[in-house]
């Protein structure tokens, strides 16, 4: 979703930095510091299901180099000695507006990276385009109808193109 050259600027950006391992993120989260550290980041899970973590308000779009993802959202962490640990982790995301039936692919990535996690998303986000008037909700409390022309929201996710 969003503006085209948002898509086409991410190709010629650096994308979100991979954490493959425990030893990846230790290294990096080494040399964050604390202030940025204490605000959630981007993130995307890409489609090898590798963490990517960019500085927050960057476009989940240029974390992910342009490229489809398994899951996007934001991530807050805090140190512990010897790495770090996951505070918050949502799957909010207006670029991918992703299902919150993604978590396993984070759940996963997170474990790959040696990161202590929450057992589910600590916020979920609903996400699905007024077939009306092509408006982005964010759906509320289970009630589907548009913010913007008060048309019923399909049930199922209407974000992307079929897979
Ligand atoms: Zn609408």
């Amino acid at each position: 979703m969003g503006p085209p050259e948002i898509a086409a600027a991410a190709t010629d950006q650096s994308t979100g930095r991979p954490m493959r391992s425990t030893t990846d993120f230790r290294a990096w989260v080494d040399r964050v510091d604390p202030r940025e550290l204490a605000e959630p980041f981007t993130y995307v899970v890409d489609v090898d299901g590798v963490l990517r973590l960019a500085p927050r308000h960057s476009e989940h779009v240029a974390c992910a180099g342009g490229g489809p993802v398994l899951a996007a959202g934001e991530v807050t962490f805090v140190r512990r000695t010897g790495g770090a640990a996951v505070v918050e982790v949502t799957n909010q995301s207006t670029g991918y507006c992703p299902e919150p039936s993604c978590w396993p692919a984070v759940a996963e990535a997170l474990d790959r990276a040696g990161l202590d996690r929450p057992g589910g998303f600590t916020a979920e986000f609903v996400f699905r385009c007024c077939p009306r008037c092509a408006e982005l909700n964010v759906v509320k409390e289970a009630v589907f109808v548009c913010a913007m022309c008060g048309d019923d929201l399909p049930a199922s996710w209407n974000l992307g193109a079929p897979a």
